[in-house]
């Protein structure tokens, strides 16, 4: 079970609801610092330990500022993500550059920056070699193919674009080390919003036994393990945040038992998670306009997908709260939708709410990652503001709400 609670009270979100523009998304920066901290707590004994949180799931400064505070740097898979990463302060070997597909003019920013190249393919040694040479750390994307099963977010590993195969891993680590490579590290991302503890654990042995291989292939020994990112939220009120104590505690084991004796001590273990590190700690704020009955009932908000497109794209849950009537019965059924000329723009199907009316203010949970990242502007619906909620509970502007200059503004040209 995970508690769906609002990070103010009642009357204090109805107040903000009040104060600033309707739909917006909040951040509570405290509670953020908190779950950073927790992350590297529980792996203390990896000497290194660094979340490299992943940009694309809240591409705001300000958010990535508080978290190298947190000691967390930064992945990112584009120029734009690598110049936010630079903005926040970060900096070498803070950043980790995932990308694929890659133009070479990112793999030119990337190696300006000092950043660590992290190769999708191994055909892109070649492309790197010739952009800009290879960097003395390199780090490969590895794809384990039949080996393991994904999930539904990230698919299959066998029918993904991503990564060096098993076969091609060795070949990849002996050129790049032809080319000059001198420091190496491994790196997979093989599941997405992933509650299975063990599963977790799994990609660390997968990742241990891959870096023993190519030890006693090419005498390459890894400086780090990158895990990915993918741990999930509790999305629902029924799931189980990860336990991150647990899983660093069978990855110790692990190491314990395979790289130490294969004599490869020390190997940092590093994560790039994004959505555990923000998400249940971001909200869409949002009014309804109109409550109406159909062939159903259904309850009209001043957000849409274009917001949040989560729901619509992926069918998730996200949790609702209909501030201030926590007390009141939870019986009406309703859709919960936005205003695109799209049937699926709907937050909701068939949720049982308090009865609500025109003006009542609803909270949309788990939104601080992959929320506002993913909005568009279809229907030319414009993308909200975000604030951070500070420490002593006022709102800070991280981002303006976009205008219809913004919108009009690659018209002019
Ligand atoms: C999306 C992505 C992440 C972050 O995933 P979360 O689910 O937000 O933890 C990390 N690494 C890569 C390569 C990704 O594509």
């Amino acid at each position: 079970m995970s508690v769906k609670k609002l990070p103010v009270s009642d009357e204090q979100m109805l107040a903000f609801a009040n104060d600033y523009e309707t739909p917006f998304y909040l951040y509570d920066e405290q509670a953020i610092r908190a779950q950073a901290r927790a992350f590297t707590a529980a792996f203390d004994w990896v000497d290194g330990f660094k979340n490299y949180f992943a940009i694309k799931a809240c591409p705001n400064p300000e958010i990535v500022k508080i978290l190298k505070e947190e000691g967390f740097g930064a992945d990112c898979s584009s120029l734009p993500e690598l110049i936010l990463a630079q903005q926040a302060g970060l900096s070498g070997e803070e950043i980790m550059f995932t990308s694929n597909d890659t133009p070479d003019e990112e793999f030119e920013a990337a190696y300006a920056m000092g950043a660590v190249i992290n190769l999708d393919d191994i055909t892109h040694i070649e492309s790197l070699n010739r952009v800009t040479g290879i960097p003395e750390l390199i780090s490969f994307r590895y794809n384990p193919g039949p080996g393991r099963t994904g999930n539904a977010i990230i698919g299959n590993p066998v029918e993904a674009k991503y990564g060096v195969t098993t076969s091609q891993l060795i070949p990849s680590y002996r050129r790049a080390k032809e080319l000059g490579a001198k420091r190496f590290a491994l790196h997979t991302m093989v599941a997405s919003n992933e509650l299975e503890a063990t599963y977790i654990v799994e990609t660390a042995r997968m990742l241990f036994s891959q870096a023993i291989r190519i030890y006693q292939e090419t005498g390459i020994r890894l400086e780090f393990i990158n895990m990915g990112g993918g741990i999930g939220i509790p999305y629902h009120p029924d799931q189980k945040a990860v336990d991150l104590e647990w899983v660093s505690a069978k990855i110790k084991k692990l190491y314990e038992a395979m790289i130490v004796p294969a004599g490869l001590a020390p190997l940092r273990i590093v994560f790039e998670c994004g959505r555990m590190v923000t998400g249940p700690f971001g909200y869409l704020v949002t009014k309804v306009r109109h409550v109406t009955q159909k062939y159903k009932k259904y309850v009209g908000l001043d957000a849409s997908m274009a917001n949040l497109m989560r729901p619509a794209l992926y069918g998730a849950y996200h949790h609702i709260t209909v501030v201030g009537k926590k007390s009141q019965p939870q019986d009406e059924l309703y859709d919960v939708t936005g205003s695109l000329c799209e049937n699926n723009d709907k937050f909701a199907i068939d949720r049982q709410l308090p009865a609500v009316v025109p003006g009542d203010v609803l909270v949309i949970h788990d939104a601080g990652a992959h929320g506002h990242a993913m909005g568009f502007n279809y229907n030319a619906k414009l993308r909200s503001a975000e604030y951070l909620l500070q420490e002593d509970n006022s709102l800070r502007m991280i981002r303006r709400a976009e205008t219809m200059d913004d919108l009009f503004a690659t018209l002019k040209f």
